[in-house]
């Protein structure tokens, strides 16, 4: 009873727009869905489920920009790059330690991923040396907490400029096969932790640009 109206509350429906741009967080995702987000293909609608779950990371989020806040190190929060660069984003928080300026990346995590979290993951610290190089600061934090326990686990990280050097040399390319209407190949799956495919929104329009011969335009 209650259950369906929830469910309806959460059910949305998104328009992907089109943009020629990449986000900060989206940099190890499939090129091939990215071609797709960026061509505006239709996607499937989040479950009502899901959508609640990251409802919960971004309650997460908030509460622990607040305690930052709380314990007087901020010196700017949801700080935007600029739409000019290559890569659009907001680092989650600027700190300042002993006169020394971090950016913070906050992130949450079931309690199994958690538990098994010895080094932050690939896109997590691709994502913060975007910001790092950006904003000009050399050292950042991963600040990851529990979904189950609230346990909290922190991994420092130091500007590294070849790691976005090379991101740019990746996304150039992709750019460059986007404006001329070139599909990226799927992956190999060998290379993936986990089956990407299988929680991607794009199956659909993904399985039809294979099957169309002339390629995807996005028209
Ligand atoms: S279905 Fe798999 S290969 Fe296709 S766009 Fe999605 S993640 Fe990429």
């Amino acid at each position: 009873m209650l259950k369906e109206k929830i469910d309806r509350f959460y059910r949305k429906q998104e328009k992907n727009r089109r943009r020629d741009y990449f986000y900060a967080s989206e940099v190890t995702d499939c090129k091939r869905k990215i071609y797709l987000k960026m061509k505006g293909a239709d996607k499937e609608d989040l479950d009502p489920q899901t959508r609640r779950k990251f409802e919960r990371g971004d309650m997460i989020h908030q509460r622990l920009v607040s305690a930052l806040y709380s314990a007087g190190v901020v010196t700017a929060s949801e700080v935007r790059m600029p739409d000019q660069s290559m890569f659009h984003g907001r680092a989650d928080a600027i700190v300042s330690i002993n006169n020394e300026n971090y950016i913070v990346e906050i992130k949450s995590a079931s309690p199994y991923s958690f538990k098994n979290l010895s080094e932050p993951k690939e896109s997590w610290k691709k994502q913060l040396q975007i910001y790092l190089n950006h904003f000009g600061i050399d050292k950042g934090i991963i600040l990851v907490e529990c979904k189950g326990t609230q346990k909290l686990k922190e991994f420092s990280i130091e500007k590294d400029e070849g790691v976005l050097e090379e991101l740019q040399e990746e996304f150039e390319k992709l750019l460059d096969m986007i404006k001329k209407d070139v599909i990226p190949k799927k992956p190999d799956k060998g290379d993936w932790k986990f089956d990407k495919c299988r929680y991607c929104l794009y199956k659909e329009a993904c399985e039809e640009s294979s099957n169309n011969l002339t390629g995807f335009t996005g028209e």
